[in-house]
């Protein structure tokens, strides 16, 4: 496996990859990788030849200067973790090389981005688009790989995809989890032993507003949801929507249309989203 902390290093690996006719697969990730990472690696070094995983915490996406600063990092680990299951590139590049232009272009993903993470973030899905944009040309990817969990991160990214014309197959991952449910994160590191232990609720409460989906109506199972949250203090529902799974707006009837349900809640200082297909 080879580490590549400069663009250059990437991209001579890339041309070798490509000299040899190799199937590129990609990973973006933020890196403090856990099992979910590593589920989506293990797929997409089946699906292609070669792998390539990112490793950059980019600063760009984060509209919260202490989330940033408080974003796990390890490195080490991550390339030990991504060596165990036969990666091939790992790019980890500086943040200073990333941004050594500063971007002078706004992407924008009309009425994709006006909801759920969308306002609560701003500018996030910008910085988003930004770097995967970047990784999309330097990698030449046959394939990117991306999860679920981040629902309207694929959309948005599918939606890049779309107005670049883009030569890449984006490939959805479905969300791993914990045993007792709770979906992995990064961040689910700096919950406290106590927050930890209560956090699977927010799958619980959702999978239980899959069963009465079948009876009540979307309104209800909304208000169901919002109920349970707070009742629990220990627990700030930032939002919880239900929304058309290719459009992400709202729904309030149900219809043939995929709809799922999406939460960010707030527990111990750390936001969490999770989501339910319906
Ligand atoms: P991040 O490092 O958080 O930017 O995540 C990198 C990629 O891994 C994104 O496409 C995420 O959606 C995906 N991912 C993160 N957590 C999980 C999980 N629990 N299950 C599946 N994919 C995940």
């Amino acid at each position: 496996m080879q580490v590549c902390y400069t663009i250059n290093e990437l991209l001579s690996c890339v041309d070798k990859f490509k000299e040899e006719k190799k199937s590129i697969g990609l990973l973006p990730t933020m890196g403090a990788l856990h099992q979910g990472h590593l589920s989506l690696a293990k797929r997409a070094k089946a699906e292609n030849d070669v792998l390539i995983c990112s490793v950059f915490v980019n600063p760009i996406q984060f509209n919260n200067k202490e989330d940033l600063e408080k974003y796990p990092r390890d490195l080490e680990r991550d390339i030990k973790l991504l060596e165990e299951i036969n990666c091939d590139v790992v790019f980890a590049p500086s943040a200073e090389e990333v941004y050594a232009e500063e971007p002078e272009f706004t992407y924008s993903f009309g009425s994709l981005e006006n909801v759920l993470e969308g306002p609560q973030r701003p500018g996030h899905f910008n910085g988003v688009a930004t770097i995967v944009h970047k990784l999309f040309n330097w990698s030449k990817a046959d394939r990117a790989y991306f999860g679920e969990k981040d629902f309207q991160q694929v959309a948005i990214v599918k939606d890049l995809v779309r107005q670049f014309s883009i030569p890449i197959e984006i490939v959805e991952c479905p969300i791993y989890r914990d045993e007792d449910g709770l979906a992995t994160s990064s961040r689910n590191v700096r919950l406290s032993p106590e927050a930890r232990a209560i956090a699977p609720k927010i799958h619980e409460i959702l999978l239980k507003s899959a069963s009465l989906m079948k009876t009540l109506s979307i309104s209800q199972v909304k208000g169901y949801v919002e109920g349970e949250f707070k009742m629990r203090k220990e627990f700030t529902l930032e939002y919880f929507e239900i929304v058309d799974a290719k459009t992400l707006q709202p729904v309030t009837l149900k219809g043939d249309n995929k709809i799922v349900g999406c939460v960010a809640v707030w527990l111990d200082g750390v936001r969490l989203i999770d989501i339910q297909k319906y």
